[in-house]
């Protein structure tokens, strides 16, 4: 099956009823090693409130910024997912961003994160 094209297998996954995007990219970067980079609530949490993507940015929109911005490394989209969901869990929660504590304190814009808690569209 990861012998298929990335751009075929991925529409191909998309294409069962039930697989989104988010799936289906886990797939083929979990399972199949292919650079594909996994979006999810946390990763536009953090980029939404840091200014780095528009607050109405979908899946596709945030997937292309990264894509657009990192070599295609699958083992490094696997390391930068999995360090974005232990940011979201500990330090950039829903509803109440611990900045003060957060390793990227000094990253956010002047005046402190962006938006509100507006949710990932697919
Ligand atoms: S500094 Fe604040 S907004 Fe930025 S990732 Fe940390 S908790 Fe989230």
């Amino acid at each position: 099956m990861f012998h298929t094209p990335l751009d075929k297998l991925r529409r191909e996954l998309l294409s069962i009823h039930g697989v989104g995007p988010e799936t289906a990219d886990s797939i083929l970067l979990y399972a199949g090693g292919q650079p594909t980079f996994v979006v999810d609530a946390y990763t536009y949490r953090v980029f939404s409130r840091h200014g780095w993507i528009d607050l109405g940015s979908d899946y596709h929109q945030i997937q292309e910024f990264f894509h657009d911005h990192l070599p295609a490394d699958a083992p490094m989209f696997n390391e930068f997912h999995a360090l974005l969901v232990c940011l979201g869990k500990h330090y950039c929660k829903k509803g109440k961003p611990l900045c003060e504590t957060c390793p990227l304190k000094a990253l956010l814009p002047r005046g402190g994160p962006v938006g509100k808690d507006e949710e990932l569209s697919t």
